[in-house]
């Protein structure tokens, strides 16, 4: 890969990063608001309150495995910058060859090729 070719790439990461970096500040910007419910001091409908704070507990779970897998994303992105920083940007992390342009365009921080990223989903698959 070339200068050029490595530039392209990082803004493509920055700009990503961006993004991400947005998301996680609206998901948890979302999940506080939603919080401080309790203190209403409304004790008349119990069993509706009960049912009310579960939902509320299962949004909150969900936006924060939602702002956890964003927060993996953002890790990756800053990997990946390194990489670039290092002149490794682009190589399979598994087997070192390069990472189709082609798949780096459609996911700029992925770590691995093609094959490798299927080798890893039938582990994990097996795992389960
Ligand atoms: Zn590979």
């Amino acid at each position: 890969m070339n200068k050029k070719e490595f530039e392209t790439f990082r803004e493509m990461l920055l700009e990503k990063r961006q993004s991400v970096l947005e998301n996680i500040q609206q998901i948890e910007k979302n999940t506080l608001k939603k919080s401080p419910r309790e203190a209403s001091g409304d004790l008349s409908g119990y069993t509706y309150h009960m049912a009310d704070m579960a939902t509320d507990n299962y949004d909150t779970e969900l936006s924060l495995n939602l702002a956890s897998s964003e927060q993996r994303v953002l890790h990756e992105i800053d990997e990946a910058l390194k990489r670039i920083e290092e002149g490794t940007y682009g190589d399979c992390l598994d087997c070192g060859k390069k990472i189709s342009q082609q798949r780096l365009k459609a996911v700029p921080y992925t770590t691995y090729c093609i094959t490798c990223q299927e080798k890893q989903e039938k582990k994990e698959k097996e795992k389960m």
